[in-house]
């Protein structure tokens, strides 16, 4: 069992922590990094299967995540665009793939209005309401008490550009139906996307990939922090005080107890999900309302389906291997050939 004075105890070393540990390194700080697994990552994670590079977890990067793009720069990693010439395909209520070129899906003129419409209203209320203090907004209430489901159906009757729309947020970005989470949040993430338009323009959300994969981007910065990653290591307990010893700010305020390290620091970063703090004994507990918005908190539910082939037989054929099917079992398809890589790969998302 290792015992570690540091400045700072980092829980967790996906993206998040492991940037926020190099950072405060940076700055002249010790740090530890605590983390469950045996590797780095978290929910990004690029393996090899039967000789295939995959990325089983997070992968693309878009024009507005401007933090990451920096970071890449930093850390020397080189993106490419995911692949896109050609035409796409769409699978409407009909159950029938029609091929389409352009930005939006090939729809009858009606439901192109509902559309238009839809998001008009969507780009309004992201730009009013903005990414920061969504709750502040005197919306908030209304928004928030209706699902984004029901709040698309009472402001358009027409179910295929309900289910389009519905699909942008549910599918893309929260991966959840769009009845399990409310009218607020939707507009929570177009705003921090920019605009609803963004969520429907997949050559803006889905812009770039990472040259050997994003998982890179935990460990090159876990090799930099070296011995201060602890692998394995599931923190189990967290006893901290506000004020222990008349408030020096040099004396050591938390002592984080892990599988194979306990850490005395000044302060601990939990760069965890927050539906994993339960698993965390706080001691004395976290306030009442804190561990309950915790509780409540949930995540989607996704799963990535890779297809690799001997090449993209689809480009041939003027296919850009891009697919969308609202009411389809796999909602999403792309082509997910990784750079330089002679064979193809198609990758078919499907959330519930
Ligand atoms: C299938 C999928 C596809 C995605 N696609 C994209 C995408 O294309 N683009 C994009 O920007 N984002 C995408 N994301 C989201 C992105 O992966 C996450 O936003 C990102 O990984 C979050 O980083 P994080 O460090 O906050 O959390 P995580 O990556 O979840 O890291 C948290 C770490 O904490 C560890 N941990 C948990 N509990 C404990 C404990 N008690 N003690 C010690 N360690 C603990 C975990 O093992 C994990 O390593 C995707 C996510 C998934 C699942």
């Amino acid at each position: 069992m290792l015992n570690l004075n540091r400045d700072v105890v980092v829980v967790g070393a996906g993206p998040s922590g492991l940037t926020a540990a190099r950072e405060l390194k940076k700055a002249g700080l010790t740090v530890a990094v605590l983390e469950a697994r045996d590797r780095v990552g978290g929910r990004t994670w690029t393996d090899n299967v039967d000789g295939a590079l995959l990325e089983i977890g997070g992968q693309w990067v878009s024009p507005d995540q401007t933090v990451l793009l920096d970071l890449l720069d930093e850390l020397g990693l080189k993106t490419y665009s995911r692949y896109r010439s050609g035409e796409s395909v769409y699978i409407g209520a009909d159950g029938i793939p029609v091929r389409y070129t352009g930005d939006s899906f090939p729809v009858d003129s009606a439901t192109a209005v509902e559309m238009d419409k839809l998001i008009a209203l969507l780009d309004g209320l992201a730009a009013e309401i903005g990414p920061t203090e969504p709750w502040a907004h005197a919306k908030a209430r209304e928004l928030d008490t209706i699902s984004f489901h029901h709040w698309l159906r009472a402001h358009s009757d027409n179910e295929e550009a309900c289910n389009n729309i519905g699909l942008f947020i549910a599918g893309g970005m929260l991966t959840k139906p769009a009845h399990a989470f409310s009218a607020l949040q939707a507009v929570l993430m177009a705003a921090s996307a920019g605009s609803f338009t963004h969520l429907t323009d997949e050559d803006f959300i889905l812009d770039k990939r990472v040259i050997g994969g994003m998982q890179q981007v935990s460990l090159l910065q876990a090799q930099e922090l070296g011995d201060d990653v602890v692998l394995n290591s599931p923190v189990r307990t967290i006893n901290w005080s506000v004020n222990p010893d008349g408030g020096s700010p040099e004396s050591y305020r938390v002592t984080v107890v892990s599988e194979r390290a306990t850490v005395n620091a000044r302060f601990v970063i939990m760069a965890v999900p927050p539906n994993l703090y339960s698993r965390v004994s706080f001691n004395p507990p976290l306030p009442r309302r804190q561990h309950q918005m915790h509780q409540h908190q949930s995540l989607g539910l996704v799963i990535k389906v890779h297809a690799v082939y001997g090449k993209p037989f689809w480009r041939e054929d003027g296919l850009s291997g891009t697919g969308f099917g609202a009411g389809s079992l796999v909602q999403e398809v792309y082509d997910n050939t990784n750079h330089g890589d002679v064979r193809g790969t198609l990758v078919g998302v499907h959330f519930r």
